[in-house]
């Protein structure tokens, strides 16, 4: 028997874990074509929506949702924490067999979720969506998703799928892995790809948002970048020490030429150029190591603190987690 599906006679629920943020537009319009796909499917649904400190109607639309549909799970986080937390938030409450993580503006089409849950049952545990065509997004977000793929594969040693999203399916065990994982940092790719497991990519077209913008500019994506590779590498921190080391080197052969210079040619007063060029080029690269280290300092002074990740206002669950819950008791 396989591991990474349970041996149940039952239905397996699968969890699918929606975080919202200012989602009123398209919610209802989600939850439909989400709820189209499990039509006819051997598995029992659950969907946890998790509101995501909305400042729009969302957690009304998500109420409302809730009182027509006793799937839904509905979390309500107590402020915005960004969608790694509100991922994290999800897979704590997820009671499914399998949990399926997806973006509620439609960008990850629900249809793919059959396909994932037949990979799943054929013995992977996580199926992640990959992305072949990005539809709707400028060439210059597409070259620099690129290059940080391909960065950031180069600097660390646990293998992060290119042009992956959060969009995939995770067993049981693979969620129960990653909810360990509480720090503060969260950098979900490098969080699912660090916990393993057999894996499996299931290509697919990205549409364009349905309705609503996109929270993410290039100052983000940035910071993203950034979190990424201080979150999985210390290696820009042995950077610093070789830059270093090269620049020390380079001072002593040209320290040796200039000795020898006085020697054979003596010596006239000039060179300000150069010197001003070596001082400016030695204080920026010193404020630069400074601020590499700062970056790493500062997340640990983050993750020392140990607070929980996030705090709920409310948790409405869904009759699967309600008859899960009786069980274990
Ligand atoms: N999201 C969230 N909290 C945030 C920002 C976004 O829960 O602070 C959710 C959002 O509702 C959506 C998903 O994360 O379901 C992806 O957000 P978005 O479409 O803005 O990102 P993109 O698709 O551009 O990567
Ligand atoms: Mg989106």
């Amino acid at each position: 028997m396989n591991p990474s599906v349970p041996e149940t006679t039952s239905r397996p629920v699968v969890s699918v874990v929606a975080p919202a943020y200012n989602e009123e537009a398209v919610l209802p319009a989600f939850h439909k074509r989400l709820v189209a796909v499990f039509d006819g499917l051997d598995c029992d649904l659950e969907i946890v929506y998790v509101n995501d400190g909305s400042r729009d109607g969302t957690i009304a639309v998500l109420h409302a949702l809730r009182a027509q549909d006793p799937r839904v799970t509905l979390v309500d986080l107590s402020r915005n924490f960004g969608k790694e937390i509100a991922m994290t938030a999800g897979f704590d409450h997820a009671c499914g067999d399998a949990v399926v993580v997806i973006d509620t503006d439609l960008q990850d089409p629900p249809e793919l979720i059959p396909e994932m849950i037949r990979l799943w049952r054929q013995g992977y545990d996580v199926v992640y969506a990959q992305r072949t065509a990005r539809e709707g997004e400028s060439w210059f977000k597409k070259a620099t998703a690129s290059a940080f793929y391909r960065l950031i594969q180069r600097m660390s040693r646990v293998r992060i799928p290119e042009d992956t999203g959060d969009y995939r399916l995770m067993s049981r065990r693979a969620v129960d892995a990653l909810v360990q994982l509480r720090e503060q940092h969260r950098f979900m790719k490098g969080l699912f790809a660090w916990v393993g497991f057999p894996s499996v990519a299931l290509p697919y077209r990205r549409d364009a948002r349905f309705a609503g913008e996109t929270k993410w500019n290039y100052w983000k994506l940035w910071n993203f970048a950034l979190e990424g590779i201080t979150s999985f590498t210390t290696i820009p921190l042995r950077l610093a020490s070789y830059l270093g080391l090269a620049i020390s080197l380079f001072a002593f052969a040209y320290a040796a030429w200039i000795v020898y210079k006085t020697l054979v040619f003596g010596e006239d007063v000039r060179g300000y150029p150069s010197l001003m060029v070596v001082v400016l080029l030695l204080g920026g690269i010193q404020l630069a190591s400074l601020g590499i280290i700062g970056e790493y300092l500062g997340r640990m002074f983050n993750e020392t603190k140990q607070r929980p990740l996030y705090f709920t206002q409310a948790v409405a669950p869904s009759t699967h987690a309600l008859a899960r819950r009786a069980d274990s008791a």
